[in-house]
């Protein structure tokens, strides 16, 4: 028989460490299961400046930080890919079965943390080429394209942080954007244009991506004259927003037509002992420092239910 977890959570990135810290201080019989397979934003992230406290730290710096503090409470984890959740009516309460790629594990709450993944341009030579030039990573790639001609796509926060990180690599850089203007928070705004290196095509989408072995040229419309355009280059960086980690929830939790799911301010879900909270989450903002406020919330939500469950609570 499999032992019987207060709380699982699903997801190691911020909101999910951050729940397993609360949860652990609480004395909760914690199991997180991280997926190896998967990296979130902000492990793809090369600079964050906006984690209040920390002036500047890198993605990875900050999430082992958070990671290491979890742990020293007592946190469990294991790397293991979450495929189903289902509920089994036990007294009058759902016991949540989550099914992995390596095992059952149950649990009287959930906490869903399972984030999000880059969203794809959706064009032809993108799957060929990924890997090959194509990217959905600065960190990860950028000095694979030492002194090459890239492209970043997209116009937020993210394309435009990761094309001045690259900045710093390449020898010129062509942001693609679908618009006349940029949606990236106005000081990155700033920094962007003041980078000699890198050069805009408004207006513009990208049609194709063609090589041989590896990326040659990105094919560029212009939305507002229909030309197309041949742009010879060695890398396409794509950073056009992130979709939720959510398909393996399909038809448990009650997701938006984003594929989001829909919690409540004490990051409840419409079922009975499971949470939510981060990316994968319908929010106003995503953040990290946001992720980790609503992954402190949903420990807080999960901790406060199984008391009651058990009869422990403390009113
Ligand atoms: P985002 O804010 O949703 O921006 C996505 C960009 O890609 C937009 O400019 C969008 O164009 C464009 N786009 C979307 N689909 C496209 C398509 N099919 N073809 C071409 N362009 C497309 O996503 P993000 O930049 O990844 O950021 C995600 C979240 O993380 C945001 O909340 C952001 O604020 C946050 N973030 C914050 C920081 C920071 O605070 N330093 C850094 C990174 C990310 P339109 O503008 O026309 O919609």
């Amino acid at each position: 028989m499999n032992e019987l977890y207060d709380i699982i959570i699903i997801g190691g990135g911020p909101a999910g460490l951050t729940a397993g810290l609360y949860a652990s201080r609480a004395r909760m019989n914690t199991l997180l299961l991280r997926s190896l397979s998967v990296m979130g934003q902000a492990t793809m992230t090369d600079m964050i400046e906006n984690y209040p406290g920390i002036e500047r730290t890198g993605g990875f710096e900050l999430i082992n930080a958070i990671e290491k503090q979890a742990k020293a409470f007592g946190s469990n984890r294991l790397d293991e890919t979450v495929t189903k959740i289902s509920a089994v009516e036990e007294k009058g309460a759902p016991v949540w079965r989550i099914e992995t790629d390596s095992g059952t594990h149950k649990a009287l709450s959930v906490i869903v943390a399972s984030g999000a993944r880059p969203r794809k341009l959706e064009v032809p030579g993108e799957d060929k080429f990924s890997g090959m030039g194509v990217s959905y990573c600065a960190t990860c790639d950028g000095a694979l394209f030492r002194d090459k001609d890239i492209v970043v796509v997209g116009g937020g926060d993210a394309a435009i942080e990761e094309a001045m990180f690259l900045a710093r690599l390449v020898k010129k850089i062509t942001v693609i954007h679908r618009r006349d203007r940029l949606r990236a928070a106005k000081i990155l705004q700033e920094r962007v244009f003041a980078c000699e290196n890198t050069v805009f095509e408004w207006d513009s989408v990208v049609e194709e991506i063609a090589g041989t072995d590896r990326v040659e040229k990105v094919v560029v419309r212009n939305l507002k004259t229909s030309e197309l355009k041949d742009l010879p280059r060695d890398g396409v960086f794509i950073f056009i927003g992130w979709e939720p980690n959510t398909g393996f929830l399909k038809g448990v939790l009650q997701l938006d037509k984003s594929g989001r799911i829909t919690v409540d301010e004490s990051m409840r879900t419409g079922q009975k002992g499971v949470f939510a909270c981060g990316d994968c989450c319908k929010r106003p903002l995503h953040q990290v420092v946001t992720a980790c406020g609503d992954g402190a919330v949903a420990a807080h939500s999960a901790r406060q239910y199984v008391e009651e469950l058990k009869g422990v609570a403390y009113k």
